[in-house]
């Protein structure tokens, strides 16, 4: 009996534990803290997880599967800071209300199922998802079912609904008929105790990261900066970030101009969204607190024509001194992390424009690409799992033809996909 109970123990041993080796055969791999590219390098993943790079011609290891991409270019999988997958693309205020009202939260999440795909088919393995606008917690639910393999995704760090103060958010009564009690696109709070509120209501629904709208009402003045209104009280934004860092999560701040941008840094907010309106001050305290930049560029872009038909130029002007501002922020040591908005632009767009932006802008190839692997990373908190090909990493892989320190544009077509040591584009 001992010994029947012994070979019984012994073959739940092999079958449960067997682990399933992949080699990946890469022709070069990009490591993405030096720029150095290795050619001829092979990929070795136990299950989820890099356990080994070596080169191919010391490979010798037994592989349940070998994945040939020795005609490509392989990096980690990209990370972008700034998504929105259950919306789809605002360019009017109206385009907004309308996915507000007339579209039920499980008919958002329907979409959204593709929106996550799309983000994964695109190359970014992890996305920070910066708010629902109005669609509950169902970011929280495809995150779980992206984990659970019941649909394909990429790693998600969501922030439920956001947060702003009464009054400042779509959809807004003066649009409306006044006694219509209309559907906000976030939490709104009034008061220190109901910033406190939200942002523990928020946690326990499952908020990996707390959003913030910091500022509002953005106007150019004669001398070419900008001003906004902040929309929280000095004891509001500091109860949200004292709750949010005492609780061990980080807060992501829309915020344009200044009004917005010190008050949030002050709040102690890990990212600043946007900050198209920043002056050198703004600069000069990000660099100090290492305050990251998510600078969302193509999507000034894409609203920009839209919303100056219907008498808001702001954007135009935002796109105007964009390249002087990120200049700027090179310049004084901003930290930038990779964070496009998309879904504030439709889904379909290109996710990987932003990185011409930023080489246009001044940055190299592969600072760009830094920004959507190491410095998202860190500003993830995740710096030893993803945004690197090394050991131990998750097994976050893409791969693209060509080399995207000669041409970043190859970095929009990305040809093959691993998340998590599962293939999900070939
Ligand atoms: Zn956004």
């Amino acid at each position: 009996m001992k010994k029947i109970l012994l070979i019984a123990a012994l073959l739940i041993q092999q079958i449960g534990f067997a682990q399933k080796i992949t080699a990946i055969k890469c022709g070069q791999i990009l490591d993405t803290k030096t720029g150095q590219l290795k050619p001829n390098q092979v990929i070795i993943v136990k299950d989820n997880i890099i356990q080994q790079i070596v080169a191919a011609n010391s490979f010798n290891q037994k592989a349940d599967t070998i994945i040939d991409l020795s005609n490509y270019t392989v990096l980690p999988g990209l990370i972008d800071c700034h998504t929105h997958v259950l919306l789809q693309g605002d360019i009017t205020s109206e385009d907004y209300d309308v996915q507000v009202l007339k579209e039920s939260i499980p008919y958002r999440a329907i979409r959204a199922i593709n929106s996550c795909k799309q983000a994964l088919m695109n190359g970014f393995t992890t996305i920070r998802d910066l708010g629902t606008e109005g669609a509950g917690y169902a970011d929280v639910d495809l995150k779980k079912a992206i984990n659970k393999n019941i649909i394909p995704g990429p790693r998600m760090l969501v922030s439920t609904l956001a947060i702003n103060t009464t009054g400042h958010y779509p959809l807004k009564a003066s649009d409306y008929a006044w006694e219509l009690n209309l559907p906000k696109g976030l939490q709104e709070i009034t008061g220190a105790d109901e910033a406190r509120r939200a942002v523990r209501q928020q946690i326990e629904r499952g908020a990996d990261w707390i959003k913030i709208y910091a500022d509002r009402g953005y106007r150019r003045l004669a001398d070419g900066s900008y001003r906004s209104l902040p929309n929280f009280t000095p004891e509001e934004i500091a109860a949200v970030g004292d709750e949010t860092i005492r609780s061990g999560k980080k807060l992501a701040a829309h915020a344009v101009a200044r009004d917005g941008v010190i008050a949030s840094i002050n709040a102690g907010a890990s990212s600043i969204e946007h900050g198209f309106g920043m002056d050198d001050e703004c600069l000069k305290l990000m660099a100090e607190k290492k305050v990251y930049w998510c600078p969302t560029i193509y999507v000034n872009d894409y609203v920009a024509e839209g919303r100056a038909k219907l008498g808001s130029p702001i954007h135009q002007y935002f796109t105007q001194s964009e390249p002087e501002l990120f200049k700027k922020a090179l310049k004084a040591g901003v930290p930038i992390a990779y964070g496009t908005d998309i879904g504030g632009y439709d889904w379909n767009e290109p996710q990987a424009k932003d990185f011409e932006f930023m080489i246009q802008y001044g940055m190299s190839n592969l600072q760009a690409i830094q920004t959507a692997t190491v410095n998202a990373a860190d500003l993830l908190g995740l710096s030893d799992k993803i945004g690197e090909l090394k050991q131990g990493a998750f097994a976050d892989i893409i791969a693209i033809k060509g080399d995207p320190l000669n041409n970043i544009k190859t970095l929009g077509n990305v040809q093959w996909v691993m998340k998590n040591g599962t293939v999900y584009k070939k």
